[in-house]
C-alpha cells in the first residue's frame, strides 16, 4: 500500500473569494466533499488490498469504479482549489505564456473565454469543464466530463477546470448555473495556469 490520500489546505482563507464564492460553499465544498472523495478513495484501496489478502469478498467492477469515481474527485478539487485566487489576484485576462497560446489556439482570450462558458453550462448534470494540453498536437483542448470518473481522460494533463456540480455553486446561485460560471471568471488564477502550462510544454 502507497500512502494514503489526503485533502490539500486552501491556499487563501475561506472568505477570499467573497463575493462571487460564498464562504459558506467553501467550506461546504472543501470540508465536506472534497472531505468525502478523499475518505472515499482509500476506502476503495483498502478493499482492494483486504480482498488480494483473502480478508473480504468484493465486486471488484464497482471497488474500481468506485475509486475511480473518488480519485476523480479528490484529483479535480486538489486543482480546482489553486486554480482560483482571490478578486484582483484572481481574474481579468490570461498572462505569460498560456495567453500567447490561448490567442494562437483560440483565435483570442474572448472566444476562448466564450467556448470554454458554454462547455461549462452544457455540461449534462453534474460535471467539469477542463482546458486541457494535447502534447501531441501542441495545442489547447476543452472537454467536459460527467461526473468526475477520470476513466476517459486519456492522460492529458488538465491547465483549468471548473466545478459546475451544484454542490459547487447552489448555496449562493441556486439553480442559476449561469450567473456562478459568469462570477467565477472573476477569480480564475491565471498565473497557476500559467505555471501548469509550463511544465507541461517545454
Ligand atoms: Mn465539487
Amino acid at each position: 500500500m502507497g500512502k494514503k490520500y489526503e485533502v490539500p489546505n486552501l491556499p487563501y482563507a475561506y472568505n477570499a473569494l467573497e463575493p462571487y464564492i460564498s464562504e459558506q460553499i467553501m467550506k461546504l465544498h472543501h470540508d465536506k466533499h472534497h472531505v468525502a472523495y478523499v475518505n472515499g478513495a482509500n476506502a476503495a484501496l483498502e478493499k482492494l488490498e483486504k480482498s488480494r489478502n483473502g480478508e473480504m469478498q468484493i465486486d471488484i467492477k464497482a471497488v474500481l469504479r468506485d475509486y475511480s469515481f473518488n480519485f476523480g474527485g479528490h484529483k479535480l478539487h486538489s486543482l480546482f482549489w489553486p486554480n482560483m485566487a482571490p478578486p484582483g489576484k484572481g481574474g481579468g485576462k490570461a498572462g505569460g505564456k498560456i495567453a500567447d497560446k490561448i490567442n494562437s489556439d483560440f483565435g483570442s482570450f474572448d472566444k476562448f473565454k466564450t467556448q470554454f462558458t458554454e462547455a461549462a453550462k452544457t455540461v449534462e448534470g453534474s460535471g467539469w469543464a477542463l482546458l486541457l494540453y494535447d502534447q501531441e498536437s501542441d495545442q489547447l483542448v476543452l472537454t467536459q466530463i460527467e461526473k468526475q470518473n477520470f476513466m476517459h481522460l486519456a492522460g492529458l494533463p488538465i491547465l483549468l477546470g471548473l466545478d459546475v456540480w451544484e454542490h459547487a455553486y447552489y448555496l449562493q446561485y441556486w439553480n442559476d448555473r449561469s450567473k456562478y460560471v459568469e462570477a467565477w471568471w472573476n477569480v480564475v488564477n491565471w498565473d497557476d495556469v500559467d505555471q501548469r502550462f509550463g511544465k507541461e510544454r517545454v
